[in-house]
C-alpha cells in the first residue's frame, strides 16, 4: 500500500484505570506505523467519562509509554480542554442543518423501542423531529424539554470503508439512525459533545490519517465516516486491531499473567523484550521472533496485522525478555542491571516480597557479578534475587537447605577432597586456570567423581544446587569469602 505523506497516527485511551497489554499494543502498532513513515505519533486522552477517569490514570499511561520508549511528537491532548471546540462544531452543523434539536423524552423513545421490538424491527430512533418531518408529522415542541442534538445521518446507500486490517467493511445506512451528538441543553446552548462526535472533530482537527485502534470501534466507525463526510472531510484509514486473548482462548487478565506494564517494569522486564514481544502480538515479519524496537520500526506495516485474535503467553514474554538480555552488549547490561539493583533496593513498598536486601557495595563488582550471572535467568529480578548469595553468605540466610544437603551428601569419600581443596585455596594464585588446576587436582587425587567434589562447594558457595561452574563461582567471590563459605 503506497501511503502518501504526512503519516499521522495517535493513540487516544481513556484514563479510566491502567493500560491493559491489548491497549498498549495499539499504541504501540499506531506508533511503530508513523515512526516507519517517518510521520507523527500524537497522545490524546479522552477523558470526558468523568466518574471514571482520573489523573493518576492519565499520569501513568504517560509513565508505561516513556518506559517503553513510545515517545509522542503531539500532545497530550486532553478532550475534556478542548470542549469549546467540540461546541462550536455542534453549532455550525446546527445553523446549516448537519444536526437538530429532538425534544423526544426518554418514555417516547422507550415506547418507540418496545413497538419496534414487537414488530421485529432493529431498535432505532425514526427521526421525527428532523426538521423536515415536524411539519409533516403536525409535532408540537414541548414546553420546558431541554433537547439534545442529533446528527442528521444519510438515509440511503451504505458506508464503506477498506481496514487495513479486516478488509472491506460495509455497513447500509438504514442501521444507523441519526446520532446523538450533544446531551439535552436549553436551545442557545450547547450540551456536552457525545463521544463519536469528540472523536471526529478531534482526528480532523489533529489531522490523522490513519486511526489504528482496537476492534472493540469498529461499529463506531460508519457513524464516525459519516460525520467526517457531513464536515467536508475525506475519514482516515481505519485499521482495528484483534483482541488480545488469554492463551486459553479466554479474555485476557491477571491471571493469565498478564500485568500492568508497570509490574512488569518492576518485574525486571526490559522495555524493547516487552515492545518485542507485544509486537509478535497480531504483527509478524517472516519468522522474525526476537527483533529490536528499531528492526520493528523499520519493518512494521498494516499489511502484516492479522485479524484473528492473538494469544498472550507469559512464559514467551519471558523467554523473549531473556534472549534480549542475552544479547545485549554486556556493558548495557550492567548498567541496566545495577540501576535494577539500586533501584529494587530503595523501592521495597511497591514491590511486596522481593528478598534483594543485600548491600551491593560490599561483595564483587556488579560487571563480575553480571558476567556469572546473566544467562541463568530470565529477568532483573530473577538475576537479581539469584545475586543475593554473591553479596551475602548463604549460610547466613535463613534456610535448612545447605545443612540438610551437606549431611546426605558430604562423608568420608568426598570430604578429604574439599578439605584439601580449601587448604590449596588459600594459596593458589586467585585466576581461574589455576583455581579449575586446584579442583581437578583434588579429583585424581582423592579419586572422587566430579559432581561429588562439584554439588557440596556448590551448595556452601550458593546455598543453592542450580548454580554456575565452581571456579567461576569462586574467581568471582574472591578468595575471602568463599575460604569462608567453604565450611569443612
Ligand atoms: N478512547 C478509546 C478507547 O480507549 C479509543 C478511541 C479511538 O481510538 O478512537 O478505547
Amino acid at each position: 500500500m503506497i501511503h502518501s505523506p504526512p503519516i499521522r497516527t495517535r493513540f487516544a485511551p481513556s484514563p479510566t484505570g491502567t493500560l491493559h497489554l491489548g491497549n498498549i499494543r495499539t499504541a504501540l502498532f499506531a506508533w511503530a506505523f508513523a515512526r516507519h513513515h517517518k510521520g507523527q505519533f500524537i497522545l490524546r486522552i479522552e477523558d470526558t467519562d468523568l466518574e471514571r477517569s482520573s489523573d493518576a490514570s492519565a499520569d501513568g499511561i504517560l509513565r508505561d509509554m516513556k518506559w517503553l520508549g513510545l515517545d509522542i511528537d503531539e500532545g497530550p491532548f486532553f478532550q475534556m480542554q478542548r470542549m469549546d471546540r467540540y461546541r462550536e462544531v455542534v453549532a455550525q452543523m446546527l445553523a446549516d442543518g448537519r444536526a437538530y434539536h429532538c425534544y423526544m423524552s426518554v418514555e417516547e423513545l422507550d415506547a418507540l423501542r418496545e413497538k419496534q421490538k414487537a414488530n421485529n424491527e432493529k431498535p432505532r430512533y425514526d427521526g421525527r423531529w428532523r426538521p423536515e418531518n415536524i411539519a409533516k408529522l403536525g409535532l408540537k415542541i414541548p414546553a420546558g424539554v431541554d433537547p439534545v442534538v442529533r446528527f442528521k445521518n444519510p438515509d440511503g446507500g451504505v458506508v464503506a470503508w477498506d481496514d487495513a486490517v479486516k478488509g472491506r467493511i460495509e455497513i447500509a445506512n438504514t442501521e444507523l439512525d441519526d446520532l446523538v451528538i450533544a446531551r439535552p441543553a436549553p436551545v442557545g446552548q450547547v450540551g456536552v459533545p457525545t463521544y463519536n462526535f469528540c472523536v471526529v472533530v478531534d482526528d480532523i482537527d489533529m489531522q490523522i490519517s490513519h486511526v489504528i485502534r482496537g476492534d472493540g470501534h469498529v461499529m463506531n466507525t460508519p457513524r464516525q465516516i459519516n460525520i467526517f463526510r457531513a464536515m467536508g472531510v475525506e475519514p482516515p484509514v481505519f485499521g482495528h486491531t484483534p483482541t488480545v486473548l488469554g492463551n486459553d482462548g479466554e479474555k485476557l487478565s491477571k491471571r493469565h499473567g498478564a500485568t500492568g506494564l508497570n509490574e512488569y517494569a518492576a518485574n525486571g522486564f526490559l522495555p524493547e523484550a516487552v515492545i518485542n514481544g507485544l509486537a509478535r502480538l497480531g504483527w509478524s515479519h517472516g519468522n522474525d521472533e526476537i527483533f529490536s524496537p528499531q528492526q520493528l520500526v523499520e519493518w512494521f506495516n498494516l499489511e502484516s496485522l492479522t485479524p484473528s485474535p492473538a494469544r498472550f503467553d507469559a512464559d514467551k514474554f519471558e523467554w523473549l525478555n531473556g534472549e534480549h538480555i542475552k544479547r545485549m552488549p554486556m556493558d548495557q547490561f550492567v548498567a541496566r542491571f545495577e540501576r535494577y539493583l539500586r533501584e529494587v533496593k530503595l523501592d521495597t513498598g511497591e514491590r511486596p516480597g522481593f528478598a534483594a536486601q543485600f548491600d551491593t557495595e560490599d561483595g564483587p563488582s556488579i560487571s563480575a557479578v553480571a558476567e556469572l550471572l546473566r544467562d541463568r535467568a530470565p529477568t532483573l529480578r530473577k538475576l537479581a534475587e539469584m545475586a543475593r548469595y554473591c553479596f551475602e553468605n548463604p549460610a547466613n540466610q535463613q534456610s535448612s537447605f545447605i545443612d540438610a544437603y551437606l549431611s546426605e551428601h558430604l562423608n568420608d569419600s568426598n570430604k578429604p577432597a574439599i578439605v584439601w581443596i580449601k587448604n590449596q585455596l588459600a594459596d593458589v594464585e586467585w585466576t581461574k586456570p589455576s583455581i579449575a588446576a586446584v579442583l581437578k587436582d583434588a579429583q585424581s587425587r582423592f579419586n572422587v567423581k566430579t559432581p561429588h567434589v562439584m554439588m557440596p562447594l556448590r551448595v556452601m558457595l550458593t546455598g543453592s544446587a542450580q548454580a554456575p561452574a565452581v571456579d567461576a563461582l569462586l574467581m568471582t567471590l574472591g578468595r575471602d569469602a568463599s575460604l569462608n563459605r567453604i565450611t569443612v
